[in-house]
């Protein structure tokens, strides 16, 4: 009820357009309990989107997770949409797995306005129209945490213009140790002994300091939220989106957002939240 409400608020806030479309909304039953819905963000636009909304049976913690900001990147809009496939026994998600529908078709990191994870600056207004309708999706979900999952080229410390693999917690509590506790469980689970270059590694805080989605979400919302980086490098994509399910799989669970009969259980941290 409280979202439909928000919605239509945005809608007049959009001036009549509105960000989701209501038309090609589905509801389905799903395993265990709880609803999967879908809906289109930007429905009749060059960047319509799906969104899937997942409600489980449990109360619990609401999640964001948003794959594919960068055309280029398979194994994150791959995972994102793993995720947007997945049941959960605890919790709400909403799951944007193919933000940047028009880099995505082209293969692309840029859509025709650059690049799509630098239009999010903090204390500032959002400009281009797709960064708007995601913030506006974020900012209507009223999450607990969100998740960005991408990919990289390089090898974290080796290449020196590129991330390796690794995972970038906001400054807020919980989001550094669980980023710690997600980073040891991919290293402990699926990462190889003969892939020592491929461990993840925890990167910097994010406070909010660059443009960047999560960046946002630490300086306006003052929420927990992380970037998850798999690499390129060396792994196919399949590998990759593999590894980056996982780490989401362990974020949201350490948040109390329980898949399904999930491989994952809750470990790290003081579980506070
Ligand atoms: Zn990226």
């Amino acid at each position: 009820m409280r979202r439909r409400t928000v919605l239509a608020h945005s809608a007049a806030a959009l001036g009549g357009s509105a960000l989701l479309g209501t038309g090609s909304t589905m509801a389905a039953a799903q395993p265990g309990g709880g609803t999967r819905t879908t809906e289109t963000l930007l429905p009749g636009t060059k960047y319509a989107s799906a969104v899937v909304t997942i409600d489980a049976p449990n109360d619990g913690p609401t999640a964001v997770v948003v794959g594919g900001m960068h055309g280029d990147e398979p194994s994150g809009y791959r995972a994102a949409s793993d995720v947007a496939s997945w049941a959960f026994d605890a919790g709400k998600l909403v799951v944007l797995p193919k933000a940047n529908q028009p880099a995505i078709e082209r293969g692309t990191r840029h859509n025709d306005n650059g690049d799509l994870n630098r239009k999010f600056p903090t204390g500032r207004e959002v400009e281009t129209k797709l960064a708007r309708a995601i913030w506006q999706l974020v900012e209507e979900t009223d999450p607990d945490v969100v998740l960005d999952l991408h990919s990289s080229k390089g090898v974290y410390r080796t290449h020196e213009s590129f991330v390796g693999q690794a995972i970038f917690p906001t400054v807020v509590d919980p989001a550094p140790t669980y980023a710690q506790a997600a980073v040891d469980t991919a290293n402990d689970t699926v990462v190889p002994w003969y892939l020592p270059y491929h461990r993840y590694e925890r990167g910097n805080l994010l406070d909010g300091s660059s443009p960047l989605l999560v960046h946002k979400v630490a300086g306006d919302l003052d929420l927990p939220g992380y970037i998850v980086e798999s690499t390129k490098f060396v792994l196919d994509p399949s590998t990759a989106a593999r590894w980056t399910s996982l780490v989401a799989e362990t974020l949201l669970a350490n948040h109390g957002i329980l898949r399904h009969d999930g491989r994952v259980e809750p470990t790290g941290g003081d579980r506070n939240t």
